[in-house]
Parts: C-alpha cells; structure tokens; sequence
C-alpha cells in the first residue's frame, strides 16, 4: 500500500470515491464479445498453412499472456528492445538479436544497416544511397517477391550466375550479398556463398523467414557464418503475426537498430514494434524452442492419418504425403483421384470447402490435386477436415 499503485488501486475501489470516478475513465470489466461475428468477418478451418492473407498461425498462449502483461505499464522502449534482444541471442547461440516488425522489415533494417551502418548523415539520407556502398549482390535465382523490402533501402541489385560471376561483382560500392534460404535454385550453395563473401569481407544475409520448424534452423544458418538471418515471428514460430527476427553479427544489429523506431528520421521508423510485439516475441521463441518437437510431428502423423483414412474411403482417390525440403518443412496430404470417378475438378472441391460450414481452406497448389497441411489444424479439426473431404469427393462419386 506504500506506492502510488497500491493508493490508486484502493480509492478505485471504494465505492464511495470509486463512483466519482467519471465514467469514461472507469476501466469496464471485458465482456465476451463476438468480434469476428459483429463485423461479418468470417473464420475458418485453416487446413493450409501459414499463410499471410490467412494470418498465418495462432499465437501460443504463453505470448498472449505477455503481450497482455506487456499491455499493463510503461517501459523505455529502447530499454525493452536491448533487453529482449540479449535474451533471444542467448536462447538462439548469436551474437546478437533484434525483434522486427516482421521478416520484410528486417530485411530492410538488415540492408539499411549495411548501406548506412551507424553514421547519422547517412541515415538520415537514406534511401538516398548517394556516395554510400550501395550495391546488394543476389543470385539471379534468388531474386522473389520480398527483395522489395531490400530495394527499399535505396539500393541496386546485382545479379549474378555462378561463383565466378559473383566474386567478380564484388566491388567497392558492395554494401552487402543477399541469400534466399528457400530458393529452389542455388548454384552457389550457403557454404561457398560465405566463404567468398568472408574473403572480401562483404556482410551476408540470409532470408529464412519461412523456415522454421525445425528448431535447429534458428540456430543453424547463424553458426554456418551468415551475418544476418531472418526469421518471420509469425509463421511457425507462432508469434505476433507482425514480429520478426533478425539475428546476427552485433555491429550489423546494433546500425540496424539505428535505422528503424524509435528514430524517427531513419528509413526504418514505419516499422515499429512495440512492447506487447517485443515481448511476445521473445516468449514465442521461448516457447518455441523448448516444445516437444517429436510429440508435435507424431500428432502431424496422426492429423494425416485420420484424414488419408477417410479420403480413401471413396474410390479412385489417392494420397500422398510429402514433406517440402526447405520452407515448410511439415506433413502436407496430397490428394488426387480419377475424374472419370469422381467427377468433380480440385478447384471446385476447394471452393465447397470454402464456401462450406464451417469454412475450410486447403494450401494453394497445381491444378490437379488438393493439397492439404495438418500444422495449423486446431483439436479436433482433423476429424472435421477428414469428414468434409470426403463428403465432397463422394458426392461427387
Ligand atoms: C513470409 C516471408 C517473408 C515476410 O515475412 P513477414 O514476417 O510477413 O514480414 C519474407 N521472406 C520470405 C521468404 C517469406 O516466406
């Protein structure tokens, strides 16, 4: 009762003092609103994956808990950020660690960090790239929708095709050499990548933002020797949606932290994150790395048997379960079947599934099968996913 919060808490609730609290300052005690019913937005089963559009995963509870604890008081931002940098590197074995607001911003504050670095005039300049280092080098076959966010910054990609092209791109003006940990395309393998760029002493940065699980790649890609990696804080590992890593060299971070929020003339400084992101972010990692991986994939293996089993209960239809080399490295179903059989297209099966009760959406694939992610699948909607399916297919039959 001795601090300030004890005394207001008191007077608050006493009713006599209590109620002359006006009524736009009293804290209402939450009721259980139906948000997404009021607005007419309507949910699904997500059966897809962790798709951006389809706000890619749920939060662990345990980050709920902290954004909410987050919510409660004032902190220094920049306090938090240091704080919760610190910890993630220790949990992840790098050098340092910021939490960004989302994978795309690293990227950008990554690159930024690397045409900039820590020199105010530059980054205030940014992204006027004039008399700075201002080539980014990337692999023709690493070129992707995200390098926007690099482009950001102001720089000009060089493309390159095979080692020798690349070593003898690399120049003065070399700010940084860009990786895509994903590519299904990589001539000049991570291994060869780094050592050319450690040579010439050009910073590397590696964008596996969709690439975790398995758990090991949080720590993998920093120890091969990239200077930066990017995680997306929203996707497997199930933290805010807009919360991202970028782990690495301590120099590069610290310049990177210069070139977003709280700065406000910094290039990054509409990428803010806030304290419940900050937070929520350090605990999904938390969590994340000390889950029971094996449990996790045998429940995946039970999800996919429970919905093969049923599927296969009608004619002509054909299951195969793949697991992607990279991205996604998860059980995906496979479904296909013979349309003199079962005569009904995949395209119109993922629409019944859409526009079904309650609504499920499938992973995007090629036009002739459905294919199907158990990962995000909440309890209990196996069950729902396998019986759906099925009704399609056999009414189709
Ligand atoms: C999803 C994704 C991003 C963007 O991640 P956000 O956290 O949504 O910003 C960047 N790069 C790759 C390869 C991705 O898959």
């Amino acid at each position: 009762m001795a601090g300030r919060r004890g005394f207001l808490q008191n007077i608050a609730s006493m009713p006599v003092i209590g109620s002359l609290v006006p009524a736009s300052l009293a804290v209402a005690a939450p009721t259980r609103r139906d948000f997404y019913k009021e607005l007419g937005v309507g949910t699904f089963i997500n059966a897809a994956g962790t798709y951006t559009t389809l706000t890619a995963s749920l939060m662990w509870p345990e980050v709920v808990q902290a954004i909410e604890y987050a919510s409660k008081s004032f902190v220094r931002l920049t306090d938090l950020h240091d704080a919760v940098g610190k910890r993630i590197a220790e949990l992840l074995e790098c050098e340092a660690a910021m939490v960004s607001s989302g994978a795309a911003a690293a990227l950008t504050c990554g690159t930024a960090a690397c045409v900039a670095g820590t020199n105010p005039e530059f980054i205030r300049r940014l992204p006027d790239i004039a008399g700075m280092k201002n080539e980014v080098i990337v692999q023709k076959t690493h070129r992707y929708g995200y390098d926007h966010a690099v482009r950001n910054v102001g720089i000009k990609f060089v493309e390159v095709e095979g080692e020798a092209e690349l070593e003898r791109a690399i120049n003065e003006k070399t700010a940084m050499m860009l990786f895509f940990n994903a590519s299904d395309k990589t001539p000049v393998s991570a291994e060869r990548f780094i050592a050319i760029a450690k040579k010439h002493k050009i910073p590397t940065m590696n964008d596996a933002a969709a690439d975790a699980p398995p758990t090991g790649v949080l720590k993998d890609l920093t120890k091969l020797g990239f200077d930066m990696v990017i995680f997306s804080g929203g996707k497997g590992i199930r933290g805010p949606q807009s919360a991202g890593l970028l782990l690495g060299r301590k120099d590069l971070i610290e310049a990177a932290r210069l070139n977003t929020s709280p700065y406000s003339d910094s290039v990054g400084r509409g990428l803010k994150v806030n304290k419940e992101e900050l937070l929520g972010m350090m605990v999904a990692v938390e969590t994340f790395v000390k889950r029971d991986e094996k449990a996790e994939w045998k429940e995946w293996e039970r999800r996919c048997k429970q919905i093969i089993d049923s599927v296969s209960s009608v004619k002509g239809v054909n299951t195969e379960v793949k697991v992607p080399q990279i991205s996604n490295r998860v059980p995906h179903i496979h479904i296909t079947w013979d349309e003199a059989k079962i005569k009904i297209k995949p395209k119109d099966v993922v629409k019944a599934l859409r526009e079904g009760t309650p609504a499920i959406e499938v992973t995007p694939s090629p036009a002739d099968r459905v294919v199907v992610a158990v990962w995000m699948l909440q309890p209990n909607e196996a069950e729902i996913v396998a019986k759906r399916i099925r009704e399609v297919l056999k009414s189709a039959s």
